[in-house]
């Protein structure tokens, strides 16, 4: 096919996306930045020239759109936006650093260099070696956070026209924007842009999922708006009535929130009870918002009963992030909890575009001094200048950290203290003091003496109780929620390993010379498997602590048994072989890559069948395993290991019901007489489907089971997921994923 290019048209674009940027800025912009801009703009038009992205267009219209993000959606003036205008030409053209500072001096090259760098952070061959990149990233956060902000507004674009990339690379950039960009942008407060990574993501993850309550959302549309407006009716009067100044609106929540609520409460689309949440915005006068703000909720509670126990007070004590707002649940009309958001203009925009936004309120030149940020930075560098850390420890501790939510607690001097929600007496203590952490045998909260895994509540006051004898113990690990606690602990246990296995290594190697074997790896080995440890230093360490009784070990003996076992287990693995082929399920069924004859096996976690989306990830050992797009693991497997993961589809020959395939659905709800025989009479003499195994679980009234079936394909499964719904009112059934869709 040939298409002209529209020169004039491309050109026309190309300036009215430049004049769009200069309007986003207007308010912001000081002498001489303009023409800064104007520099900035050219020497990138200049480097793209010749450049088009996957879309087509021209490759300028990418950068022109990152600065557009950072002006109008975070908040961020001049530098930034000559930084984003620039931020792809270090990396992909003939620009180099020395000309970009000798352009627009030391802060720019630094972002610029800083951008360059994480560029291709989680393109990395290996996860530890990702792990250790994004430490990286985070460090060049604490140089200057902008890096990140712009790297955020790169990511946004990205995902808003991810459309013109390959399915491979879809998958890929999405969970991959859900695993780390998405809880970076919450950490930084950016929750307008947080949220629409987030549905961004779900749109390409879960297409089909996205889609049912994106329409869902759209039918029930009307209703809600007439709902919302019954509910602001009587609140509106009363705000005027008092002299306020204030806007009111009512916004559905996002569709990835609403669809994580439906997975985790395990309820379909009808009984979410807050698909939307109400909001009063007031203008208010900074000496007066506070008041301001608890007048607006004792109006709303005058009308609607609150919920006690959802009241979220951010108007005192800011979050972390900087976000300051009042939440309240109240009883609305018809019976249905709301939940009423209440803030000032000032505050809302915090809550939109972030921490970057707080800097506008505060003095311009002045480095970020937010309180919030600052200290969440110095306890980031704190863990990661700490050389023992071991880095993919700390990217799943890291990322725990950044989305939960904080309480507030008091020092006995009545110092405040942030930390995260189920935070314990341990962790307040390693927060304060890691050697406090150390020595800490329990606590009083508000004067009670309580124990170490003690949950602190918010605005409890802690003392921490120590002891000259105490260490940290392995098992503290269990409870304690910091990424600091965690760091400290697991350093001292490795230290304390190390230590222990020298002592083991040496009364084990007595041991073999009395026995009069040589002290070898080959030797070593069947001690490994007979008491199945993963390495030689784990086990001088049981020896050392008594784990492994020394007086009663017969090294010959051990050896000996081994060998036995070994050839045991290798001839029942021939076996097993045999077995695995006759069992001839679903070959051929899926197409990886462009290859009819690529070995695959169906992933166990997600039992997919013909009719669900997939993807083939390349496994050690084991050949392509076939997961579902929506799988639990697909997220954490496709932003670690994107370059394993191949395109997969089904072939059409899986499609004529020639062959079945296993996989799994739940069923749960209130246990009743015969609930299982009407369940399995409707899958084997109803529908005559093969089931496999059914396992049920009973607990205080409610049943919840596991069946493993064969099917044909994803209809067959509906029409029986379907009549097991119609069958009783008692029951729901769904996939693993998600709850039952109607
Ligand atoms: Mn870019």
């Amino acid at each position: 096919m040939h298409t002209e290019i529209d020169t004039e048209k491309e050109n026309q674009a190309i300036v009215t996306a430049y004049r769009n940027l200069l309007k986003a800025c207007k308010g912001t912009l000081e002498k001489g930045d303009k023409k800064l801009i104007r520099e900035a703009f050219n020497l990138s038009l200049d480097a793209h020239k010749h450049m088009r992205r996957k879309s087509g267009e021209p490759y300028i219209l990418h950068p022109l759109a990152v600065a557009q993000i950072c002006a109008e959606e975070i908040g961020l003036g001049t530098t930034s936006i000559v930084c984003a205008l620039l931020h792809d030409t270090v990396e992909d053209t003939h620009i180099t650093l020395d000309v970009v500072r000798l352009n627009f001096g030391d802060r720019v090259a630094v972002i610029i260099d800083g951008l360059t760098k994480i560029g291709g952070v989680f393109d990395q061959q290996d996860k530890s070696m990702q792990a250790e990149n994004f430490k990286k990233m985070l460090l060049t956060l604490s140089d200057d956070v902008r890096v990140i902000l712009i790297k955020l507004a790169d990511r946004l674009h990205n995902m808003r026209t991810l459309d013109s990339m390959s399915a491979k690379s879809q998958l890929k950039i999405a969970s991959e924007t859900l695993y780390v960009y998405a809880p970076l942008a919450h950490r930084l407060g950016l929750y307008a842009i947080k949220t629409e990574l987030e549905d961004l993501a779900t749109k390409y993850l879960e297409a089909e999922n996205y889609n049912f309550v994106k329409e869902k959302l759209q039918e029930t549309k009307s209703q809600r708006n007439k709902y919302i407006k019954q509910f602001i009716e009587p609140l509106q009067e009363n705000l005027l009535e008092q002299g306020l100044k204030f806007e009111i609106k009512g916004r559905p929540k996002s569709i990835h929130s609403i669809l994580n609520k439906m997975k985790k409460q395990n309820i379909p689309f009808d009984e979410v009870y807050d698909l939307f949440a109400i909001r009063v915005i007031i203008d208010s006068e900074i000496e007066n918002e506070k008041s301001d703000c608890w007048k607006v909720y004792s109006i709303v509670t005058d009308f609607y009963k609150p919920n006690p126990d959802r009241l979220r007070d951010w108007v005192s004590t800011p979050k972390g992030n900087g976000y300051e707002s009042l939440h309240t649940t109240v009883m609305g009309p018809k019976g249905k909890w709301v939940e009423v958001q209440i803030r000032t203009k000032r505050m809302d925009e915090i809550a939109e575009k972030g921490y970057a936004a707080h800097w506008k309120y505060k003095d311009k030149e002045a480095q970020p001094s937010d309180g919030g940020l600052e200290e969440w930075l110095s306890k980031v560098r704190e863990i990661l200048e700490n050389p023992e850390s071991n880095a993919l420890d700390f990217l799943d501790d890291f990322k725990l950290n950044l989305f939960s939510d904080e309480i507030f607690v008091f020092t006995p001097k009545g110092d405040l203290r942030k930390l995260p929600f189920n935070a314990t007496i341990l962790d307040f203590a390693f927060d304060i003091h890691s050697e406090l952490g150390g020595k800490c045998i329990g606590g009083k909260v508000n004067n009670k003496l309580v124990p170490l895994n003690h949950q602190l509540s918010n605005g409890d006051q802690v003392e921490i109780l120590t002891s000259t004898k105490q260490t940290p113990k392995e098992d503290w690990l269990h409870f304690v929620v910091t990424a600091k606690a965690k760091a400290k602990i697991r350093d001292y246990q490795k230290q304390e390993k190390m230590r222990s296995s020298q002592m083991g290594k040496e009364i084990l190697e007595r041991k073999f010379k009395q026995d009069k074997i040589t002290f070898n790896s080959e030797n070593l080995l069947p001690l490994l498997h007979y008491f199945k440890l993963p390495t030689v230093s784990e086990l001088y360490f049981q020896i050392a602590t008594e784990k492994i009784d020394k007086t009663k070990l017969n090294i010959a003996e051990i050896i000996e048994y081994t060998k036995a076992r070994k050839q045991e287990e290798s001839q029942q693995q021939a076996h097993k072989k045999e077995h695995k082929v006759s069992g001839n399920f679903a070959k051929d069924a899926v197409i990886i890559g462009d290859d009819i004859d690529l070995p695959y096996s169906f992933a166990k976690c997600c039992s997919p069948i013909p009719g669900d989306d997939i993807f083939g990830f390349v496994t050690v050992g084991e050949g392509v395993k076939i997961h579902r797009t929506n799988c639990t693991n697909a997220i954490s497997l496709m932003s670690n290991y994107g370059y394993r993961i191949i395109k997969a589809k089904w072939a059409n020959s899986s499609l004529d019901k020639s062959q079945a395939f296993i996989t799994n659905i739940k069923v749960s709800g209130i246990d009743s007489v015969g609930i299982v025989s009407t369940i399995a009479d409707i899958i084997s003499k109803q529908l005559q489907i093969n089931m496999h195994a059914i396992s049920v679980s009973s607990k205080e009234g409610m049943f919840e089971g596991s069946i493993e079936l064969e099917v044909y394909d994803t209809n067959q499964l509906e029409e029986l997921m379907n009549k097991i719904k119609a069958s009783s009112a008692l029951i729901k059934v769904y996939r693993e994923d998600m709850p039952s869709a109607t």
